[in-house]
């Protein structure tokens, strides 16, 4: 209910407290099946400071507009791209609907089909439906990286663009994008990758010498790339990426907005009035951690997932679904449901789905958390 007479401050925080009781904080440890994670305490400061920015009015807020420029150069040249063109959007699913978008306005085609692995993130059944593109859902090998013949098999003179995943979102997967840039180099199809997750994990994960498939735009086929600074980069929500190799990309997404405050600007994202203070955010972090920063969350985030995998494989009835690339493992077990159920009603953070929990070590997930979650799972499989 509107109410007619405002309550005070304590009153309102005192209710809000009450009721957000029951949702569960990443700083209890008790999330593990989640992309996302506490911000940085640096982030949070920078939030605070710039919250009024709006990035859909940049002709006010010059210098903001700036910052996202640099925020998304610097995300290129994480990418090995020294000129990239895109934005600081609210999220995976926003990146994902942009470059689908650019794909469709640049193809002169009269239905599009964009085809994607079987593991692809819901995001694409929106853009899906919002721009009238068929989607085409390739197979997945043994290894639940995507079967690159079989993309081949499924390209038609329809194809817009063609989809591989670096950190599936369920076992977090990196596909063959080499294959993948290659097949798209040889049939002219622009190809995109959806690095929402891993965007923030591959780069220094092959720098700690783990053995990965390249992923980004040091693939010549590789012309756009979804990577979220609000998962393993630490932002607050909301805080994704999308990354054009060129700006025929961007502008073929671009649209004007001419009535605004600050003078006319063409916009490319959906969401029209934005947070610069996240895109502020983005920067600032990238800043204050540098390349060897990350290094350092990541090099935890993957040391845990292996002690994790190890752990799950002496339980009995539980088993593994694959071996982990990223710092995501995903585990099976009799029952299921069950077992979720009765997981989730002690108070963790997880859920089921095609066939397994999915364990995604976030850098609030500390050893002695999951300890406490394998004694509850081994309790919870005995028969
Ligand atoms: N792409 C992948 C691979 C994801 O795992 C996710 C989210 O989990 C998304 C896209 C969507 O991101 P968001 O929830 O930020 O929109």
């Amino acid at each position: 209910m509107f109410s007619r007479k405002g309550a005070s401050e304590e009153e309102v925080l005192a209710e809000l407290e009450e009721k957000t009781a029951e949702d569960l904080t990443f700083g209890s440890g008790r999330i593990l099946g989640s992309m996302c994670t506490y911000p940085h305490p640096f982030a949070q400061k920078i939030v605070m400071k710039y919250i009024d920015r709006n990035l859909g009015d940049p002709g006010l807020h010059v210098g903001s507009q700036k910052i996202e420029e640099e925020a998304v150069e610097m995300l290129s040249s994480l990418l090995g791209l020294e000129k990239g063109y895109g934005n600081i959007v609210s999220g995976g699913t926003e990146a994902n609907i942009l470059a689908v978008r650019a794909f469709r306005n640049l193809a002169d085609v009269e239905k599009p089909e964009l085809i994607l692995p079987k593991s692809a993130h819901f995001s694409f059944l929106k853009a899906s439906e919002m721009l009238g593109v068929k989607l085409v859902w390739a197979e997945l090998k043994d290894d639940y990286s995507v079967d690159v013949k079989d993309v081949e098999a499924k390209i038609t003179e329809g194809t817009i663009g063609i989809v591989g995943i670096a950190g599936t979102t369920g076992l977090g997967v990196v596909d063959d994008i080499p294959a993948l840039s290659d097949l798209a180099l040889d049939y002219g199809i622009p190809l995109h990758v959806d690095a929402a997750f891993g965007g923030f994990v591959i780069p220094f994960a092959k720098a700690l010498g783990y053995d990965l498939p390249d992923f980004d735009f040091r693939l010549k086929g590789v012309q756009s790339i979804t990577i979220d600074p609000h998962k393993m980069g630490m932002a607050p929500i909301p805080a994704g990426g999308i990354i054009f190799r060129k700006k025929k990309f961007l502008e073929a997404i671009s649209v004007p907005a001419p009535y605004l405050a600050g003078g006319k600007v063409w916009q490319a994202t959906i969401t029209g009035t934005r947070p610069g203070a996240n895109a502020l955010a983005v920067w600032a972090l990238i800043k204050h951690l540098g390349f060897e920063g990350y290094k350092e969350v990541v090099k935890r985030a993957m040391e845990l997932s292996r002690w994790f995998a190890k752990q799950i494989k002496k339980i009995p009835g539980v088993y593994l679904i694959r071996e982990p690339m990223l710092n995501i493992v995903s585990f099976g077990t009799k029952n299921l449901e069950d077992v979720e159920k009765e997981l989730k009603r002690r108070g963790w953070g997880i859920s089921a789905h095609r066939g397994y929990i999915r364990i995604v070590m976030m850098p609030h997930v500390k050893r002695e958390h999951l300890e406490k979650f394998l004694g509850d799972l081994r309790e919870v499989t005995v028969h």
